[in-house]
């Protein structure tokens, strides 16, 4: 009886090493199907839906530093080891609409809300290129109150005092305004679709349309900006699937920027309880764009570094390569609340401008020097 249990102990442990041989051969098979994947995206910069969707889905974190990898190498060699800083001045709380999503929706009535004089704006837009700032994005809620003439003195404004590029991101205007606004001297527009199912689109913006969001998008580049688009990653109801779409959208476009950035739920939504975007998701969206649209100007965005802090250090290994500080005096920072928690709330321009370049020399990486325009033609 002891020979037999031995050797049916044996042939157990024989049984076992055959199991793990075949599990190890499977999951290099996966793995290699992955890394072919993204080898033929870095090589050609063209996936189907269900590849993106793979690319999405990496089963370990070999697949997954592979992808950043790749992308970080892309990145090296379409835009270089610049990092090109955007100052940011949110010059309106006000905005007519009222995205679930958005902390900024007219119907969040807590909201202690602002508007900055032009004079004001081109104040802090000549201190923001005394820092240093080589491209000033003029954002704010949707607010008509900022005519397309206004919006074109402030412009020109800015122009006269400072060697910058300018970037509206302000919203869906006419034809007509956009062409105001392009003529007074503004280079780029940054409009994201924040989600390219239509259907989903309709459920996060009951009062808007998918398809003037686009029509938008195609005026502007009509129109001779450069532009930029992007998405929300982990909005409530999005699927693998959406985010493959806003992937294939921004190529589609062909995008000079692309925007994305995690969802972070704002008490004052409807979306108050839902679960916010992850950093892995977004960090492989930042990576698969980098691969899909390789000189695209890529954001490491605020939003990422609010939900973890090495957020944009991580993005800007994974294909980014552009950082929007807030060049806002410290006092209205708290009060354009798209999300809550963001980081930097209490800093001046002036400290902010330091940090971000000592967190890019810690990568390796320098400032732009120049206005970072998009080298992809
Ligand atoms: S996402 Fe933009 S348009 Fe929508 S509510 Fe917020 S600020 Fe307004």
């Amino acid at each position: 009886m002891p020979g037999r249990l031995f050797s049916l102990k044996c042939a157990e442990e024989k049984r076992i090493k055959t199991d793990r041989r075949s599990l190890n051969t499977a999951y290099k098979v996966i793995c290699m199907d992955y890394f072919k994947l993204v080898d033929k995206a870095y090589r050609e910069h063209e996936l189907t839906k269900d590849e993106i969707m793979r690319l999405l889905d990496p089963k370990s974190d070999e697949e997954e530093a592979y992808l950043f990898q790749k992308a970080d190498e892309l990145r090296h060699e379409c835009v270089g080891d610049w990092v090109h800083l955007r100052g940011l001045i949110e010059f309106s709380s006000y905005c007519r609409r009222n995205c679930k999503y958005c902390g900024l929706r007219r119907a969040n009535v807590s909201l202690a809300r602002y508007r900055l004089s032009p004079e004001d704006i081109v104040a802090i837009a000549h201190e923001a290129a005394l820092l240093g700032y080589k491209t000033i994005v003029l954002q704010s809620g949707e607010d008509e109150f900022y005519t397309a003439d206004i919006m074109a003195y402030i412009i020109k404004a800015i122009k006269k005092i400072a060697d910058v590029a300018v970037t509206l991101c302000i919203g869906e205007r006419s034809y007509e305004e956009y062409k105001i606004m392009r003529e007074a001297g503004a280079d780029r527009y940054l409009l994201k679709f924040e989600t390219a199912n239509p259907d989903h689109y309709q459920k996060m913006h009951p009062d808007m349309s998918y398809k003037n969001r686009i029509d938008c998008l195609l005026m502007l580049k009509d129109l001779g900006y450069e532009v930029g688009s992007g998405d929300i990653v982990g909005l409530p109801g999005q699927t693998l699937e959406h985010l493959a779409e806003d992937i294939m959208l921004l190529k589609e476009l062909n995008v000079e920027m692309a925007g994305i950035g995690p969802f972070i739920p704002h008490p004052n939504t409807p979306f108050r309880r839902a679960a916010g975007g992850t950093l892995e998701m977004t960090l492989g969206m930042v990576a698969i764009t980098r691969l899909m649209l390789p000189y695209a100007n890529i954001p490491a965005t605020t939003a990422v570094g609010t939900i973890h802090p090495q957020g944009r250090q991580k993005a800007l290994m994974a294909g980014a390569n552009v950082v929007m500080p807030n060049v806002m005096p410290a006092e209205y920072r708290p009060r354009y609340e798209i999300y809550p928690s963001k980081i930097c709330i209490g800093e001046q321009p002036a400290h902010c401008r330091m940090c971000i370049e000592g967190i890019i020399r810690s990568l390796g990486r320098e400032v732009g020097r120049d206005y970072g325009s998009y080298r992809g033609r």
